[in-house]
């Protein structure tokens, strides 16, 4: 078993973590799935089938994001890189950490900011928040798609996700309702006697050896970093 690093914290966010920042969970009530069928909009194969809805699906993401701000967790969580060596793990696909200063982020299910060719996958494109319409082409002439994984395709990152959590002295998870796999199974990468807390306010199986602070994560990331700071 690898030794721990006291200094190093992962923090592993999901949508709960941008909710106080007005961006909708997915199954929360009230959450984007109840407005859209994941196999309408999230699916290689409704992109095949009306890639005009898939993009305007993904541009209603994005001009979220635009009017979105980082809220206290995101800020937090970003302080933290003054006393500690952080590694932000996030299954969002909003720019929020990134903009509250978090300079180690890792996307598991990609970034709207990023748009990737039909033809050649390894051309991506850093575009920010525009919209992406049918039309947009890559440089090789093919349509441009959101850079995001939809239900059906491999997660990115997955492996040096897993490799950032086995060290780490604290491990901090944020908003997920960790039932999107294989996301949600690096948890168990996590160091027998790192420290681990939950922040959500609900769970369905809260994981082992979590100390599940249930609250709002712009409430309780803020004082927790605090401590963290001053020990
Ligand atoms: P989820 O909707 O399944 O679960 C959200 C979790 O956050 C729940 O456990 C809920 O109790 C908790 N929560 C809600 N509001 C909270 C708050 N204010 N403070 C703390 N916790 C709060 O989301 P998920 O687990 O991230 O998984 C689903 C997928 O949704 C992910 O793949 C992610 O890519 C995607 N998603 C991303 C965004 C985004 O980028 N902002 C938004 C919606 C969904």
């Amino acid at each position: 078993m690898p030794s721990i690093n006291p200094q190093k914290i992962v923090v592993f966010t999901g949508a709960g973590v941008s909710a106080e920042s007005g961006l909708k969970t997915f199954r929360d009530n009230d959450g984007l799935w109840n407005n859209y069928r994941v196999e309408d909009v999230a699916t290689p194969e409704a992109f095949a089938r009306d890639p005009g809805l898939v993009l305007e699906f993904y541009n209603q993401r994005r001009a979220q994001a635009r009017n979105a701000q980082p809220n206290a967790a995101h800020e937090a969580i970003a302080r933290l890189e003054e006393k500690y060596e952080v590694v932000v793990i996030t299954q969002n696909v909003d720019d929020l950490h990134e903009r509250a200063g978090s300079t180690n982020v890792l996307h598991l299910h990609g970034l709207l900011t990023e748009a990737r060719s039909t033809a050649d996958p390894s051309l991506i494109y850093e575009r920010g928040l525009a919209d992406l319409n049918l039309g947009d082409l890559c440089e090789k002439g093919s349509q441009l798609r959101p850079n995001i994984v939809w239900f059906g395709e491999m997660v990115i990152n997955i492996e040096p996700a897993a490799r950032e959590f086995v060290d780490a002295g604290k491990v901090l998870v944020v908003g997920t309702s960790l039932q999107v796999y294989p996301a949600a199974g690096l948890l168990k990468k996590a160091h027998f006697h790192s420290e681990k807390y939950l922040v959500t306010l609900e769970v369905d199986y809260p994981p082992r050896h979590f100390k599940w602070m249930r609250g709002k994560a712009a409430s309780v990331v803020p004082s927790l970093a605090k401590n963290w700071l001053q020990a």
